[in-house]
């Protein structure tokens, strides 16, 4: 029988855990394409232009909306999918990959921060000299706009020219951050680097007013 015109319109579940129909759609988390038969979690969401979907990769959702992810495990969400996902991982193993996110999250780094050059092709944003690899390099934030916001980007320079980049208005030690303040916030910031190179790197960016 075809569907009457103003019929009343079926209720959705708040959470939808399915393989996804098509390709069409698009993870809010990643923003990648959801592929065909891949895992997703929809989230009901009430918009200006109706109640919809909002979709993400099943595992992105975990690493950023564990919250979620629990409420739809616990209310079955799989359970309104046309078809019933097969390969519907464990909760637990989603809680993995939800800790893994969370270390790397603590684990990020803080502007400012020193560190040495991994790869010996950046250059000092300062200077344009290439940074050898190995060598110490410092990264200093860059207010940059974004959105009607102010953000701080990394601005990597090599020891020797903090002092010089600071000059530059939009180059700042860090977010709400006196020059001053530099040297504790790259010990703090910095623990990949030894006592010794800290010393060494202190003297390397030399006095700073
Ligand atoms: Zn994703």
């Amino acid at each position: 029988m075809p569907d009457e015109p103003n019929e009343p319109e079926e209720i959705q579940p708040d959470y939808m855990i399915e393989g996804a129909r098509s390709s069409r759609s698009k993870c809010k988390s990643c923003r990648k394409p959801i592929l065909k038969d891949v895992l997703r979690l929809g989230i009901l969401v009430e918009g200006p232009f109706g109640t919809g979907y909002m979709w993400h990769h099943l595992t992105c959702a975990a690493k950023r909306q564990w919250a979620k992810v629990e409420e739809a495990y616990t209310a079955e969400a799989w359970q309104h999918a046309k078809e019933t996902p097969e390969d519907l991982p464990d909760l637990e193993d989603l809680r993995k990959l939800q800790e893994e996110a969370e270390t790397k999250k603590k684990e990020r780094k803080v502007i400012p921060y020193a560190e040495h050059d991994p790869s010996g092709r950046a250059k000092c944003k300062q200077s344009g000299e290439v940074i050898p690899k190995g060598a110490l390099r410092v990264a200093l934030g860059q207010e940059v706009e974004f959105g009607g916001q102010t953000r701080i980007s990394a601005f990597l320079v090599l020891p020797g020219q903090v002092g010089a980049a600071l000059m530059t208005p939009e180059i700042v030690a860090g977010k709400d951050m006196h020059p001053s303040e530099l040297i504790a916030a790259l010990k703090e910031n910095s623990k990949s680097l030894s006592d010794d190179e800290m010393t060494g790197l202190i003297e390397a960016i030399g006095p700073l007013d």
